[in-house]
């Protein structure tokens, strides 16, 4: 069946903006979508800083890339919800976060993330104990090059589990993106498949058959791991297609790969 639903796509780039978020929606329902789903990571907002002193303590270059990354408050993005919520859009938009998960920041999200009812919350693992895994600039050299990649695999699923166990999130970013350098694992990945469907049924979170990696990083995939997609079809895990696109260009980007 043809996706309908673009359920990630990033205001990262441009301002918090009505007419920006136009842009993406026009470019949704171009390409036949019905349903986009628009969110930020939570390390644009000043809010949500304390959270990543293990992301800034690790490399002087992730300290500089998290600076450049703050550049608003959480009340500019929900002052620009309000004021979508009272546009007219051609296709249905809703608005949430993605969110930056490491399971020491449960407690300091909890409260941070009552702030406002989001339509829905995106969990997502970007860093191995405080170093970004997918920075082409460092991420080789202080973390695929210092540990093993079944280390890395199996904390990042790790992460991923604890995510979903949170209890904060109803989707789940990227669930298998750490696969994006195509290092070798090491250890056969259906004992994650098996444990993340099995969780994410549970839970009634939805996972998402995330294109980025396809475009991005020229994974072969288009989404999930073929063998990660039978199993959640298999246990009956419910999916959402999705770009993570940072451009409006990039919405529905790949779907018809899926
Ligand atoms: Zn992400
Ligand atoms: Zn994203």
């Amino acid at each position: 069946m043809k996706p309908d639903t673009d359920g990630h796509v990033h205001l990262e780039n441009g301002p918090l903006s009505v007419d920006y978020v136009r842009e993406f929606v026009n470019a949704a329902a171009q390409k036949g979508l019905k349903h986009l789903q628009i969110l930020d990571h939570t390390h644009r907002f000043y809010e949500f800083a304390p959270m990543y002193e293990d992301v800034i303590q690790a490399d002087p270059r992730q300290k500089a890339w998290f600076e450049k990354k703050q550049i608003n408050s959480i009340q500019d993005y929900i002052q620009l919800i309000e004021a979508c919520r009272k546009e007219e859009f051609p296709i249905e938009v809703t608005f949430g976060l993605e969110v930056c998960w490491a399971d020491f920041r449960r407690e300091f999200l909890a409260e941070q993330l009552a702030v406002y009812p989001w339509d829905f919350l995106v969990g997502s693992v970007h860093s191995i104990q405080g170093r970004l895994y997918d920075m082409d600039g460092w991420s080789r050299e202080i973390l695929w090059e210092k540990e093993p990649a079944e280390w890395i695999y199996r904390q990042y699923y790790d992460q991923v589990a604890s995510a979903m166990e949170s209890g904060l999130f109803t989707q789940i970013g990227h669930p298998d993106v750490i696969k994006m350098y195509q290092y070798d694992p090491g250890y056969d990945l259906q004992e994650e498949y098996d444990r993340l469907c099995e969780l994410a049924r549970k839970h009634h979170i939805l996972l998402e058959e995330n294109t980025g990696a396809s475009y991005r990083y020229n994974h072969p995939d288009a989404g999930l791991a073929p063998a990660f997609r039978e199993t959640a079809a298999r246990l009956g895990t419910g999916t959402i297609t999705a770009s993570d696109a940072h451009y409006p260009k990039h919405v529905g980007m790949n779907f018809d790969l899926l």
